[in-house]
């Protein structure tokens, strides 16, 4: 297709794209059209990146590299992002519709991945243990070795940070395959990652369709570890994979995270951080906080300060750079809208609901910020993960109460509790079943420090902070009778 980019697999620190490769169409979801064709990575790139992960171990420069080195091969890394930032988040914006701040925050997240892990590099470490006279024993931490990420589109460069910083920082060979719709801010930074000095094999970027290359690189006999962050159903897809050759993996996968939301809350700080961790990217958000569970007594009071809030929001183009961007594809636009449509025909109330921006393309993947309630917990909208900017409201009757609903989820990712009253929050903190609780604020997804991942369907394994060195690496245990 005349003046559409083309981009295939980065291999052995070159890009480069089978002439056969079946080419998967990129969209800029604020305007619908094509502006780049992605070359599939098939079986042949698949096999190559997993050797020259392998060799780059064994027998290459990356497997003896010093731990403190790596850590100096990721600040490079994180400081040529800074330093690019611009590019990126303008790569990432069309390539995703975010707002341009929204792309801009996330490169420099990113870029922040790189920074922690850089200094982080050099401290894990093992333990001696007491044991038998004549004995000295020590345990150290190992790379699993060939780590195959797979990753979803909606935080594309975000999610390649918290991946590969970590993975890299324990000395674990990278190949990384992103999603088909959020691609090209991965390939350039795996350009730069040549410039930051990383040797050939230490990373490897696969495009390609799930069904396909997501496939082949799962299902490879010659992977030691997954690392998949995505939807619960091919999550489940992955670990029959990992069990199949017993090899570990981290499940990254949905949520229905919920707010709970007393009379007593400082309603200043917990409206903006509610609508916003709902609309931002669209709600395309694992750890989108899509339920509030409203105190029964305050409900018209909570409710409607959660409605003048929503009223206001407005969806547009990256530039104009307003509370939301588009959503991903015409696919996710459609199954957005049927969830609402769904709630219209059972009849719930739309509370209030944003606008789109008048001059928005007409053919962008738009949709309506909406606030629905009550709604009964057990209609579909309250429980199924919609991956747009559509919120719940639930009421509740109090704390034992607030909990119960809570907890009647599959998923279980975030929580936030609203109050004032710090025996409450500490209580319901201990309770809540999921892998982040916030009191009184509520960053979905935020926080590079902080450990980060689920319970129940949500998934298993912990990403970032030094939890992820420890996922991302196992214990080997010496055990020397000395005499
Ligand atoms: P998805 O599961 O369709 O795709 C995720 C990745 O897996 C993509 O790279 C895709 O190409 C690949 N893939 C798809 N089918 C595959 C298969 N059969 N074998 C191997 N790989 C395959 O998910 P998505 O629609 O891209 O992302 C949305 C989902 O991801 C949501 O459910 C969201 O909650 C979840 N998510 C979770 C987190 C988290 O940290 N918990 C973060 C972001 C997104």
């Amino acid at each position: 297709m005349a003046g559409v980019a083309a981009y295939g697999a980065f291999l052995n620190n070159k890009v480069v794209a089978s002439p056969d490769a079946y080419l998967v169409d990129v969209v800029n979801p604020a305007t619908g059209e094509v502006f780049a064709r992605l070359a599939e990575s098939a079986a042949e790139q698949v096999d190559e990146a997993v050797r020259s992960a392998r060799h780059a171990l064994e027998e290459g420069a990356w497997g003896r590299m010093a731990a403190y080195e790596r850590g100096r091969l990721l600040a490079r890394f994180g400081t040529l992002i800074l330093d690019n930032a611009d590019e990126l988040a303008a790569i990432e914006a069309r390539d995703t519709g975010k707002p341009n701040g929204q792309a801009m925050a996330d490169i420099r997240a990113t870029a922040r991945y790189f920074e922690f892990y850089a200094g982080a590099a050099d401290k894990l470490h093992g333990e001696t243990i007491p044991y038998h006279e004549g004995f000295f024993v020590a345990t150290e931490r190992e790379p699993h070795g060939v780590v195959a990420h797979i990753i979803p589109w909606n935080y594309p460069a975000q999610m390649f940070g918290r991946n590969v910083a970590p993975s890299l920082a324990v000395g674990n060979a990278a190949v990384v395959k992103p999603a088909e719709d959020g691609c090209l801010s991965v390939l350039r930074m795996a350009e730069l990652a040549v410039e930051a000095g990383f040797p050939e094999g230490a990373l490897s970027v696969l495009p390609g369709r799930g069904s396909v290359t997501g496939q082949l690189l799962s299902n490879h006999s010659d992977i030691d570890y997954i690392a998949f962050t995505g939807s619960p159903g091919v999550g489940e897809q992955i670990q029959i994979a990992a069990a199949r050759r017993a090899i570990g993996c981290t499940l990254e996968l949905g949520g229905k995270s919920p707010h709970l939301l007393f009379g007593d809350a400082d309603l200043s700080v917990a409206v903006p951080a509610i609508v916003n961790g709902i609309v931002q990217n669209a709600g395309q958000t694992c750890s989108a906080g899509s339920r509030v569970l409203v105190e029964h007594a305050h409900f018209e009071r909570l409710v409607g300060a959660l409605a003048d809030a929503f009223a206001k929001l407005q969806a547009g183009t990256p530039e104009m750079n307003l509370d939301t961007g588009p959503v991903i594809n015409a696919r996710q636009r459609d199954r957005v809208e049927a969830f609402c449509a769904q709630a219209d025909s059972d009849n719930l109330t739309l509370i209030a609901e944003g606008s789109i921006a008048e001059d928005a393309p007409k053919d962008g993947f738009f949709v309506r910020p909406r606030l629905y309630g009550p709604v009964d917990p057990n209609n579909i909208i309250a429980r199924e993960e919609v991956f747009g900017p559509v919120l719940v409201v639930i009421p509740f009757e109090d704390e034992a109460d607030a909990l119960r609903l809570a907890n009647d989820s599959e998923f279980g990712l975030l929580a936030g509790v609203w109050t004032k009253d710090g025996g409450r929050s500490m209580r319901l903190a201990r309770k809540i079943k999921a892998g982040q609780v916030y009191i009184n604020g509520f960053a979905a997804g935020g926080g590079i420090e902080l450990p980060f991942g689920g319970v129940k369907r949500s998934g298993h394994g912990r990403e970032k902070g030094f939890a992820a060195m420890h996922e991302l690496s196992t214990s080997k245990t010496i055990i020397h009778r000395h005499g």
